[in-house]
Order: structure tokens, then C-alpha cells, then sequence
């Protein structure tokens, strides 16, 4: 008979596949390869404990993952484990895990490390994806590059050939050929264009999220620093191994060539980053790529779902192109089968989805429990009104990035300019802040700061054109403050903010709204140890939304969680509800046009609905609204259930129709519910 938990022995209730790969020992690496739920991080943080308690060093173990709400979810989880392992009071924190984070942010702390030994700037800032979009434009005009004609590529998509590339570890010309053929034409150019946006960040100084990856894997490359990183961390454990992408299973490959202290877990249903570079085949031929072979685990035992949740996920992935041979199972009871809801139209839904938390929180489930997903940020909108309305708290996880808010990026690069002179891209937004600056202004004088010896005294000496002349005095003596190191963190931060509060209320209406968010972030700032630190950690971890990020009274209390699909990962609640499960939306309509895309949408699906523990609701709105826009002139489209809900799937669900819905007919197989992109050509007709 099985031994009842407790609370300091977090092993007890392992299955005998999990005790496995928990207690694996020897040189051999390891995989565990297993569908959603089936305790795959558990295990992962499970093994970390029995690794400590055999008197591993947590401070060298390192816990790698792709997305930030995976890495913050596995470092969370460890943490908890450990502190039961080493029965630790509940009430105490959990020891800390030094090294567990994502692909970039562990890279980021090493190459900082070594920047003096592999010729990097030490003081290196870290560009967020649309800060790479700004310097590649830039690069983009200086070079000519957009009076070529017209059709040669716009700037992000320079950026995601570029990054494609790299990430893939293919050619130029392999990426141009299957990803962008339609630009294939200027491969010359966007070699040397590729060149130029590479010296200009390497002069400033910058790393891209692709060069955090790319320099730690040149790096690995020295037999010296490979050996003494590798030996520097006696175990690398990786989570969600699916999302990988080729050179980072290249740069795990080189940290660890034997493989000996080595495990990955994760699953190929879920793999749902394939647009992003990430490579499927990663996981599929990880045990082969060691002599002898990974020893691999698979884990069959669903603990999060009930049966009913479980059959509907399985129905979903069956109907895969590839088959994903795992058939999940639990005994876990079902008093309820999955549902799906028939709405009229967005309005409608929110107004059912706010109505059932509230339903549900006075069942007992509290808010923290449920979630509310959807394929993409824009989507929660209305839902966002209707929760405002009911007072309903909430989080928002994905959708629009604070760091991609004017105001916050004014701010960050007055903090990126004063932490260094030559950060061309900063110092060119942050120049223009003070009236009376424009281009030409800003670009002399940072032309003038490249070659001086001492850029400060360069900056103060600056004669401003007449209409700065009343501003000038003190943007130069915010940057002198914010040069002298003896300034200790974060009242870097209050400077820069109390200089540019009266300019913040000069460029925007809206300035109070804004104000907050600035705010928000000078309490975050309060966090890190210190201006560099912080310049990096949030180019790589930006909280998400903007303004509607509640407040951080919210987070000690309870809050429903609104979250993309993509940010679910990894998460449980014991009720979810998804939104537009119809086509157009899931699959998105801008992934109709490869099967491969479609097949990860499908994916995309199952992971939503493999979030839920007890409840599990998909909405299938009869209008949809494709874009903001349309909503605005009120143009709808007659949505139809998304494809992935063929007969065979729909029979797994219960079917409502709240009043105004009509009950639409069940769909045929083999029949196409509805051909969205023919509808969008008729709106103009
Ligand atoms: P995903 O694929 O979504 O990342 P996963 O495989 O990582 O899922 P976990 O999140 O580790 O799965 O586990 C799912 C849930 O099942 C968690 O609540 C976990 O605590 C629970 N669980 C896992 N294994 C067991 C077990 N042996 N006994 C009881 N509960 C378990
Ligand atoms: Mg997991």
C-alpha cells in the first residue's frame, strides 16, 4: 500500500516511472519525454532535490527552459520540492537556485562573466526584439538599403530573417529559400546589410537576444572555457526540451558533449514555438545522439485532468498529421464532461465567461484558480471591459508589452544612455526628449561621443541649438549624475523619472495613465541589485501588459489570470476557459496558409485545454470580429467552430447554448466549418 504524503517528503507519491528518472544514476543522460500533465517538471524538480540531498551543490545546477513564465514556474516548483526535501519549515523561503533560468538570462550572466576574456564590452546592454527592429532600420536607411525599391524587406523582417537564421543554425540561403522566398532575391544585400547591423551593435556595445545565444555558443566553442563551464555545472536539467531551438540543443550539446549529468524533459505535442526556430526533432533525436544512447523515460500517468478533460485533449492531438503516440490516462473521476459553450458574439461571451467565475468562485474555487486563455492579447478585450465592470481583478499574461510603451521605452533609455554614451539607439531616443533636439541634433552629437576619449565631457560641452538652450543644463546634468558610479541603484532611477516627469506631461494627454506604469516600474527596480542588472534582466523578462497590469496591491490578493495560449505553458488551473475556438482565431488566420502551421495551432489547442484540472469550457462565439478595426465599424464575420472540433472531438464535449445562440448544426467530417478568408475578401466587395 501506498504511504500517505507528507508535507517533508515530497518522493512519496512519485509513480514507479518518475522514482525512475528521480533517482537515475550513473553517467548516462536522460530523458523523459511524456504528454501534458504527467508530472514532467515535478520530476525534473524532484531530481534536482535527490541530486542535493546526495550532496550535489544547488549553486551548481543548472535549470534551463525556453519561455520566462516556464523558467519562472520550474524555478518555483524546484525551490518548493527542495524546501520539503531538506525539511525545511513551510514557512521558510526556499533555498535559492543560482542558475535557473531561461536560454537568455543564463547566457546573459555568463557572457558577462566572460566578457573581458572573449573581447565583449563588459558594460554590454541587452536589446529587447523591437529595440533590434529600431537598430536594424536604422542600419537599414544609413546603407541605402530602403531606396532599392520597394519591395526590399521592412525592418522586422530583416530582423526575423536574420534571427531565423541563427537560431536554425542554417544559411542565409536555406532560411530565404523555405521561410521568405519572396525575398530570396536580395540575398547579397541582406549579407551585407546582416554584416553592418552586426558591426554597429558590436561598436555600441549591444547584444541581441539572438547574440546572447549565439556568443555563449562561439564561446563554448574554446576547449578551455567549454571545459571549465561544463565542469563548472555538475548537472544541466532542461525543461520543455520541445521549444528548444537548434543552437540552444547546440549549446546544451556543448556544455555537456558526454551527456553525463545531463536531463531534458518535455513533450512533442506540445511543441508550439516551431515559428520561432524551435526544432521538434530536437527531442525526437536527443537519446541518439550519445553513445550509448540517452536512457529515456516516458510517463503515461495523467495527474492533472479528469478523464473527461483528458479525452477531449487526446481526441484533439489524435487528429494530428504526425502521430504524438501517447495516450494519457487517469483515475481521476469526471463528474462533468468538458463544454462547449455556443455564444452569439464577443459581447456575449465575456459576459458568460465573467458570469461563470463569478459562479465558480462561490462554488469555492477562488479566482487564482480559474483561467481565461485565448489565442492572441487582443482577443481578452471585451472580456477585459466586462471584468472591469464586475469589479473581477485580474492579471494579463502576454498581449501588449509594457516595454513597448512610449513612455516606458523614454525612460529606459535615459537609464541605457546615462550607463553609457556610446549606446547610439538609446542616446538617439533619449537626446530628442529634450525640446528643442530633433535627428539631425541627436545624430551629430552622437556621432561627436563616438570618437571623443572622454564622451561626458564631450556631452557638456555640446552647444545646443537655441530652441534646447532653456532644456539643455539639465538633461547634462542628469546624464553627468547618471554617469558617476558612485550613484548607488535605484536612485538612478528617481533621477532619470524626476527629470522626465514634466516632459511626460508635456507629450502626452494621457500622461497620469503613463505616469503609473512608470511607476510601477521604479518599484520594480527597487528589486535588483543594480542598474546593469536591471537594464538586462528587463530587456529579457518585461512584465507584460501596460496599464492594465493591475497594481501590485492586486497580487497579494486574489485575481483571475487572462493568459495567451503560449504563456500557459507549463500552468494548471483547476477551471479554464478559452475563447474564439473558432477558425480565424484557433487556427489563427494568419497560420492557414502551411499544414505545418496548422499542425501547430492543433498543438496550440491541446496545450490550452491540457490546462485544466477539473473544468474545462472552449467558447465558440457565432460572430467574430477579426481585428480591432472591424470592430470599431461593427464588421463581423460568421465564425464557425474551429477545425481542430471535428465530430469525432465535439462528442467528447457537452454542447450549451445560452440564450441567443442558436445551436448550431454539429459539423461534418471531412467538411470545412467555414472559409474564413473568403468572407474577409467579401467585406470589401
Ligand atoms: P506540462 O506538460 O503541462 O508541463 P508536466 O508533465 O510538467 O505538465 P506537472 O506540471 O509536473 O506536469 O504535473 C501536473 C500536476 O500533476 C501537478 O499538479 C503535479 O503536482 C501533479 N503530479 C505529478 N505527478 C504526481 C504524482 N505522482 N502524484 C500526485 N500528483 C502528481
Ligand atoms: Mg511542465
Amino acid at each position: 500500500m501506498r504511504r500517505s504524503p507528507t508535507p517533508t517528503d515530497p518522493f512519496a507519491t512519485l509513480n514507479e516511472q518518475q522514482l525512475a528518472a528521480v533517482n537515475h544514476r550513473g553517467e548516462q543522460p536522460l530523458l523523459v519525454i511524456a504528454g501534458a500533465g504527467s508530472g514532467k517538471t515535478l520530476t525534473l524538480a524532484c531530481r534536482v532535490a535527490r541530486l542535493v540531498l546526495e550532496g550535489a551543490d544547488p549553486q551548481r545546477i543548472l535549470l534551463l527552459t525556453f519561455s520566462r513564465r516556464a523558467a519562472h514556474e520550474m524555478a518555483r516548483r524546484t525551490g518548493q520540492v527542495l524546501r520539503q526535501a531538506l525539511k525545511l519549515p513551510a514557512t521558510a523561503a526556499p533555498p535559492h537556485l543560482a542558475w535557473a533560468g531561461t536560454f537568455h538570462s543564463v547566457g546573459a550572466r555568463l557572457l558577462r562573466e566572460w566578457a573581458p576574456r572573449i573581447g565583449l564590452n563588459e558594460r554590454f546592454a541587452v536589446l529587447d526584439r523591437s529595440d533590434a527592429e529600431d537598430l536594424m532600420a536604422l542600419v537599414r536607411q544609413e546603407g541605402g538599403y530602403a531606396e532599392r525599391g520597394q519591395r526590399f524587406p521592412l525592418k522586422d523582417t530583416c530582423v526575423a530573417i536574420c534571427s531565423q537564421t541563427l537560431n536554425r543554425q542554417a544559411s542565409l540561403n536555406e532560411t530565404l529559400t523555405s521561410q521568405f522566398p519572396w525575398c530570396a532575391q536580395w540575398e547579397a544585400e541582406l549579407k551585407q546589410l546582416f554584416a553592418a547591423y552586426t558591426h554597429a551593435k558590436q561598436c555600441q556595445g549591444l547584444l541581441d537576444y539572438d547574440d546572447l545565444l549565439l556568443y555563449w555558443w562561439q564561446a563554448l566553442g574554446d576547449a578551455a572555457l567549454a571545459g571549465a563551464c561544463g565542469a563548472r555545472f555538475s548537472h544541466v536539467l532542461v525543461d520543455e526540451y520541445q521549444d528548444t531551438n537548434r543552437l540552444q540543443a547546440a549549446i546544451v550539446q556543448r556544455l555537456k558533449p558526454s551527456g553525463a549529468g545531463l536531463m531534458v524533459v518535455g513533450d512533442d505535442a506540445q511543441a508550439i514555438y516551431a515559428f520561432r526556430g524551435a526544432e521538434v526533432r530536437n527531442i525526437l533525436d536527443f537519446a541518439a545522439g550519445f553513445t550509448p544512447p540517452a536512457r529515456t523515460v516516458t510517463l503515461e500517468r495523467n495527474y492533472r485532468s479528469t478523464q473527461a478533460i483528458l479525452d477531449a485533449s487526446n481526441a484533439v492531438i489524435a487528429l494530428a498529421h504526425e502521430r504524438h503516440a501517447k495516450q494519457l490516462w487517469t483515475n481521476t473521476a469526471s463528474p462533468q464532461r468538458p463544454a462547449l459553450v455556443h455564444v452569439l458574439d464577443d459581447a456575449a461571451q465575456a459576459t458568460w465567461v465573467a458570469e461563470q467565475v463569478l459562479g465558480r468562485r462561490e462554488e469555492g474555487l477562488a479566482l487564482k484558480d480559474q483561467a481565461v486563455l485565448f489565442r492572441t492579447g487582443s482577443h481578452s478585450a471585451a472580456l477585459e471591459l466586462e471584468l472591469a465592470r464586475r469589479h473581477i481583478p485580474f492579471v494579463k499574461f502576454g498581449g501588449l508589452k509594457f516595454l513597448e510603451a512610449a513612455h516606458v521605452k523614454d525612460l529606459l533609455a535615459l537609464l541605457r544612455f546615462g550607463h553609457s554614451l556610446r549606446h547610439e539607439l538609446a542616446g538617439f531616443r533619449a537626446l530628442q526628449l529634450v525640446p528643442g533636439i530633433g535627428a539631425s541634433h541627436a545624430r551629430r552629437l552622437l556621432a561627436t561621443l563616438e570618437q571623443a576619449a572622454l564622451p561626458l565631457a564631450a556631452l557638456r560641452n555640446f552647444k545646443p541649438p537655441p530652441a534646447a538652450a532653456r532644456d539643455w543644463p539639465a538633461f547634462a546634468e542628469l546624464m553627468t549624475s547618471l554617469c558617476n558610479e558612485a550613484l548607488t541603484w535605484p536612485a538612478d532611477m528617481a533621477q532619470a523619472l524626476a527629470w522626465y516627469l514634466p516632459h511626460l506631461h508635456r507629450k502626452h494627454d494621457d500622461a497620469a495613465v503613463r505616469e503609473a506604469d512608470l511607476q510601477q516600474l521604479q518599484h520594480l527596480a527597487g528589486g535588483f541589485g543594480s542598474r546593469e542588472r536591471f537594464l538586462t534582466e528587463l530587456a529579457l523578462d518585461p512584465p507584460e501588459a501596460s496599464s492594465d497590469w493591475a497594481g501590485e496591491p492586486l497580487l497579494d490578493e486574489d485575481y483571475l489570470v487572462l493568459s495567451t495560449l503560449h504563456s500557459a505553458k507549463g500552468q494548471e488551473w483547476k477551471a479554464v476557459s478559452i475563447l474564439n475556438v473558432v477558425d480565424g482565431c484557433i487556427p489563427s488566420d494568419m497560420a492557414t496558409g502551411q499544414r505545418e502551421q496548422i499542425e501547430e495551432e492543433r498543438r496550440l489547442l491541446y496545450v490550452g485545454m491540457t490546462r485544466a484540472r477539473q473544468h474545462l469550457q472552449l467558447l465558440v462565439p457565432q460572430r467574430f470580429y477579426p481585428s480591432a478595426q472591424a470592430r470599431l465599424g461593427d464588421r463581423h464575420v460568421y465564425g464557425g467552430l474551429s477545425r481542430f472540433i471535428a465530430p469525432q472531438v465535439a462528442a467528447c464535449f457537452d454542447h450549451l447554448a445560452p440564450a441567443g445562440a442558436s445551436h448550431p448544426p454539429p459539423p461534418q467530417a471531412g467538411v470545412l466549418p467555414i472559409d474564413l478568408p473568403a468572407q474577409l475578401r467579401g467585406l470589401w466587395g
